[in-house]
């Protein structure tokens, strides 16, 4: 099988060493099997993400040596930016409506967290079902603008992620129905990924392990849409050298910072020590890695960020 794997940054302000960590995995991982590698600028919250923001993305990923492959898209519509797909997106939310999945959820923050279960593992919270059941009366009564939200089944979804090993999460147990498009009209993350990993033809995602718990909501719109779902890994995260782990708040790790003080392959022999790929800290490009590259010496454990 030819790979298509993808980086899919929200640009919503510098790279952060851990977003570039995942690039490069991602490349790698694509490019040790002979596959293509594509970008894809998920810029969605225009407020958050703005097109100097993704201007920079690019150059960090141009600086860092991560080389994209052109993408053959199955639809009209050859945007890699998502704020450019709308109509993409309205026509997948379309499907869902006419298999009668979609409701109008009119819920505010404060009454989701009053009325919904938190999920025990990660705080998110499973919807109640509040406005699952309104009459057509009830919902001409609202003043408020809907957010559109699906009902899934009560079935559980398991795969078989490269990094983790089998996973099994519920749907309707662990997730709960789940918005597709907010209230101020912007399609969500779980829509808008899955319609463009199927339409641009990825089979193959490499993303942080913090986003295992959107998978099988993933893998379960995949199949509504007649798509066939990717292969997952959801890679280690960076910590710190005491554990904690590193955020955005980390200033000193955006590559603003880091690339006053480093080159490129200093940047990329630090990562792939500091996750087995090497056994010393050494510059090294990724063009070398690609021939060492094999996801049986990443570990599955977080994984300490060495001194830069
Ligand atoms: N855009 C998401 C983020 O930057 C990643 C989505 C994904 O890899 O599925 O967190």
């Amino acid at each position: 099988m030819h790979i298509v794997g993808r980086f899919a940054p929200s640009p919503s302000g510098r790279m952060h060493i851990g977003n570039i960590f995942c690039a490069m995995l991602g490349y790698l991982s694509a490019k040790s099997k002979g596959g293509d590698y594509i970008l894809r600028i998920e810029d969605l919250d225009t407020f958050r993400c703005t097109k100097e923001n993704s201007k920079q993305v690019l150059d960090d990923l141009d600086w860092f040596g991560i080389k994209f492959d052109d993408i053959n898209f199955s639809d009209s519509n050859k945007s890699i930016y998502q704020s450019e797909r709308t109509e993409v997106y309205e026509h997948f939310e379309q499907i869902l409506q006419n298999k009668g999945l979609i409701y109008p959820c009119f819920c505010s923050r404060a009454e989701l967290h009053a009325a919904s279960a938190p999920h025990l593992s990660d705080g998110r919270i499973i919807y109640s079902g509040t406005c699952k059941n309104l009459t057509d009366e009830q919902i001409k009564q609202k003043k408020r603008k809907p957010a559109m939200r699906l009902a899934v089944p009560d079935m559980k979804i398991t795969f078989i992620d490269g990094c983790i090993g089998e996973y099994t999460e519920g749907l309707k147990l662990e997730c709960g129905d789940f918005i597709i498009k907010r209230s101020d009209g912007v399609y969500a993350y779980q829509l808008a990924v899955t319609v463009d990993d199927g339409l641009m033809g990825v089979n193959e995602v490499v993303r942080g392990h913090d986003l295992i718990s959107s998978t099988a909501r993933q893998i379960w719109l995949h199949k509504m849409f007649g798509f066939k779902p990717p292969k997952f890994y959801h890679m280690p995260l960076l910590v710190a050298q005491d554990g904690r782990r590193l955020s955005k708040r980390d200033k000193d790790l955006d590559l603003g910072v880091i690339r006053q003080h480093m080159k490129p392959q200093k940047l990329i022999g630090n990562l792939a020590y500091a996750c087995g790929l090497i056994d010393k800290k050494e510059d090294i490009s990724l063009d070398e890695l690609i021939k060492i590259f094999s996801w049986d010496k990443i570990p599955n454990r977080d994984l300490i960020l060495p001194e830069l």
